[in-house]
């Protein structure tokens, strides 16, 4: 199949394929739009079954990202890159130097960062090859380091909202949320939410993760197929994509949907089908925006911890605006947070085009 009649192709700019013979490595970079700035979005390495899924994967993530970073007004277009992991390529320094210098050959029109499966080390080792990168160790208070906190704490502001809008309660105290998921922002997530009073179910296809979690906060954990079915006041995502099906929202329980994964709708009438049961859903994208808000300042440079705290909080507004017209006029929350991205992106077009 041409990617151009892939149904995940929407318009993308540009597509790279990478690999390094020395490494083994392979990777996919797709740049979805720079209309806003340069193709921004973090890195993912995980072991796909088929190299078919990878690049469904990446053109799915890249656009996600163009509107991610429209919505909370950075000047980043959407890209992402995707290393394809596998038991014969470990990841090196060797590999993630390789890795640096295919982002490097790109010339700044796609910035990465560190998304599921690579860390602020190894953004440093892809920083040695390349400076379009950022998620590096944070220097003093300067804005940067690893984004996954600022994604959680987006995402707890997000659940209050949610909370607030769907069940009209102003506090987290007693409210029951299951987490999927607790790795970099699940974990961050978790402690945020237990600080608040929330009752955890949490669950973790990685065992040494959930020790980890219980380590910290108390939790009941239940197993990773019946997390999305368990009875909570809301679910959230914190693993990967493609959870919210028209198999799986008939046996949801939760009455809202808010968490950091990406891409948690299988399809956008998954939207849809959600509204119609009345659970409130937090647009993915418009939640889990804190680490690229991060990730921008510290690329820009010249902003605080303080800026990106004050930044990550207008995440919360904008959820209460969109939760506000969704109940004025009976849209589904991911169309209405479509649709502003693509204005946004189409004003911009029009802006460079009038240039
Ligand atoms: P991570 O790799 O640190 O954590 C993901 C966790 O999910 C891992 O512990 C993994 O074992 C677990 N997992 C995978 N499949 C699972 C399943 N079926 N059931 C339960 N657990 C499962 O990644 P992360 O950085 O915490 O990101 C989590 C999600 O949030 C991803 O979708 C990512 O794209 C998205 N996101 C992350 C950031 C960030 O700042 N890190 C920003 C925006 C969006």
């Amino acid at each position: 199949m041409s990617v151009f009649d892939h149904p995940e192709f929407d318009s993308h700019e540009s597509l790279h394929y990478f690999h390094d013979e020395t490494t083994g490595l392979k990777a996919i970079v797709a740049i979805h739009s720079t209309a806003l700035g340069p193709g921004a979005g973090g890195t993912r390495r995980w072991v796909y079954e088929q190299d078919a899924d990878a690049l469904t994967d990446v053109l799915r993530l890249s656009r996600g990202m163009t509107y991610k970073n429209a919505v909370a007004g950075l000047k980043f277009g959407g890209g992402k890159a995707v290393i394809l992991a596998s038991e014969d390529t470990p990841k090196s320094p060797q590999l993630l130097r390789a890795f640096g210098r295919s982002v490097d050959s790109l010339g700044g029109r796609y910035v990465t960062a560190e998304d599921v499966g690579c860390t602020v080390d190894d953004m440093r080792y892809v920083g040695e090859e390349t400076e379009y990168v950022s998620g590096l160790p944070q220097t003093g208070t300067d804005a940067g380091g690893d984004p996954s906190p600022w994604t959680a704490i987006g995402c707890f502001d997000g659940i209050e909202a949610a909370v607030a809008a769907r069940l009209g309660k102003n506090s987290l105290e007693g409210i029951r949320v299951a987490v999927q998921g607790v790795g970099h922002v699940g974990l961050h997530l978790c402690k945020l939410l237990h600080e608040a009073g929330a009752e955890l179910i949490i669950s973790d296809v990685n065992t040494d993760h959930v020790k980890q979690t219980l380590a910290e906060v108390p939790a009941t954990v239940v197993a990773p197929n019946e997390l999305l079915f368990a009875d909570v006041d809301v679910l959230a995502p914190c693993a990967l994509g493609n959870i919210l099906t028209s198999t799986t929202i008939p046996k949801l329980r939760a009455t809202v949907i808010a968490g950091a994964a990406n891409n948690q709708l299988s399809t956008p009438e998954d939207g849809a089908r959600l509204a119609e049961r009345d659970i409130l859903y937090a647009p993915d994208y418009v939640i889990n925006a804190g680490g690229i808000i991060s990730v921008a300042a510290e690329y820009y440079g010249g902003a605080s911890e303080d800026d990106v705290r004050t930044d990550v909080g207008r995440i919360k507004n904008r959820l209460e605006d969109i939760f506000e017209q969704a109940k004025r006029t009976g849209r589904p929350t991911n169309e209405l947070a479509d649709e502003l991205a693509r204005s946004l992106v189409a004003a911009a077009h029009q802006d460079n085009g009038a240039l």
